[in-house]
């Protein structure tokens, strides 16, 4: 065991061949599968649920990648191969008999992941120890070994803010300490939840903020909208035209419109290439958002139609736009993008570092700390740390998806 060792001496040699994962969705688990596919010896994985990660958050989401390319993340890796074959009930078998060339509901891209994950604790139970908890704290050692402290009966709510309600079994958690040689933070994101002060919002104390995750499933909106209810849309994103697809079907056409959507830019649709590349493949929109975004928001009247009234911002006066269609509205739901959770806090020769001082390189995922330079053995992956990529068009973009996580991870762990 790598947890609790019996002294110092021993917790270096566990030490020495490890890898501690702190993260159990798309990248974590991609990060686990290489580091089997290259010989690691022993890897503990944590994470207080083992459900896929945030991709739990959006099951009635339509994935904007193909099925293919989900099975294709799963394909590469042979010990996800040997740990999917030798499951009781292949965590491959739903996707496969959907149809390849479309997109699908999330929830099949989270099943996936939460069953490959217990099916690789359960083909390699020698080599990936899972540990169900919260890393509270993260200490570099000089020789570039890591002290990782886990909480254990903590669920994670993915609250605003990164925060985490502590739910403590039985009235009590106990924290326990992983040693390992190598870190890897694969902690996900969270949607960026209101603009930097003064919000849009802020002058009218009768809006009501939604929550982005509850704008992205159609079936708990009656919970927190009434039919006469009026709802602010900012953003013009992926996730911004899912929310208002599903904010459009759920008040019906109806005028005047309860919907009010608020962007700066044009929709951007991805554009897919007769070779086979695409332009805009990270910041299109793709699927069934870019359907629906072509056929209704487009053309102003048909937007109407669908009781959705479309304002660009002004460019230098968007208080005017706010200011001038915002009364009346009783909700504003803000889909601006993401950002990066807080990461556990890093203790590095014995001080705790400033969160604002740590980043990463995009090309390798090595952790930095501002005035330290590379922290040896550390790096992060996924949504937090995206590779920076540049396109055959010199388009700059965030790779971002289960199949490029798995293609990034591939090329830079050895
Ligand atoms: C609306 C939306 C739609 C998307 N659609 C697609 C799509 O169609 N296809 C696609 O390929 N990608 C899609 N993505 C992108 C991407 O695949 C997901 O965002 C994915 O969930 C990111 O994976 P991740 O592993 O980086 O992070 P996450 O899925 O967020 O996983 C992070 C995990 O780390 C855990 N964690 C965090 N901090 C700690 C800690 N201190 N201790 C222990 N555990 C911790 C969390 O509990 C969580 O389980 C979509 C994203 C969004 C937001």
């Amino acid at each position: 065991m790598i947890t609790a060792p019996a002294s110092a001496a021993a917790a270096r040699a566990a030490a020495a061949t490890s890898a501690a994962v702190i993260g159990a969705g798309p990248a974590g688990l991609a990060v686990v599968a290489r580091l089997l596919d290259t010989g690691a010896a022993r890897i503990t994985w944590i994470d207080p649920a083992f459900n896929g990660g945030r991709l739990a958050r959006y099951p009635e989401v339509p994935s904007n990648t193909k099925v293919a390319l989900f099975l294709q993340y799963a394909a590469v890796s042979p010990a996800l191969t040997k740990a999917a074959d030798a499951a009781s009930t292949d965590p491959r078998a739903t996707l496969a008999a959907l149809e390849q060339g479309k997109g699908c509901a999330l929830v099949h891209a989270q099943t996936l992941c939460a069953d490959l994950a217990s099916a690789l604790a359960t083909a390699f139970p020698d080599r990936v120890d899972v540990k169900r908890g919260w890393v509270s704290a993260v200490h570099a050692k000089p020789g570039a070994e890591f002290a990782v402290d886990v909480v254990d009966g903590v669920k994670d709510d993915f609250a605003p803010n990164g925060t985490v309600f502590a739910t403590v079994a039985k009235g009590k958690s106990t924290t326990t300490t992983v040693h390992a040689a190598r870190l890897f933070l694969c902690t996900g994101s969270e949607p960026t939840p209101t603009p930097a002060a003064p919000a849009p919002h802020t002058p009218f104390p009768q809006i009501q903020v939604l929550d982005l995750d509850t704008c992205l499933t159609p079936s708990a909106l009656p919970a927190v909208l009434k039919p006469t209810d009026r709802v602010a849309v900012v953003g013009s994103s992926h996730s911004a035209v899912l929310v208002l697809k599903n904010l459009s079907e759920y008040f019906g056409a109806a005028a005047p419109a309860h919907v009010v959507n608020f962007s700066r830019h044009a929709l951007k649709y991805a554009e897919y290439q007769p070779d086979g590349t695409i332009k805009y493949d990270n910041t299109g929109l793709k699927g069934v958002a870019a359907d629906w975004a072509r056929s209704v928001l487009e053309d102003t009247e048909v937007a109407r139609k669908h009781g959705i009234e479309r304002v660009t911002l002004p460019v230098g006066n968007e208080v005017s736009a706010y200011a001038a269609h915002l009364p009346g509205v009783t909700h504003i739901v803000y889909a601006i993008g993401y950002r990066a959770r807080p990461l556990p806090p890093l203790v590095l020769d014995g001080k705790t570092v400033d969160a604002g001082k740590v980043s990463y390189d995009p090309a390798s995922g090595a952790l930095k700390v501002e005035g330290h330079g590379e922290v040896k053995g550390a790096h992060g992956f996924g949504i937090a740390f995206p590779e920076r990529i540049t396109d055959k068009w010199g388009n700059v973009e965030w790779s971002v998806g289960m199949w490029k996580f798995m293609r990034y991870i591939r090329e830079v762990i050895a």
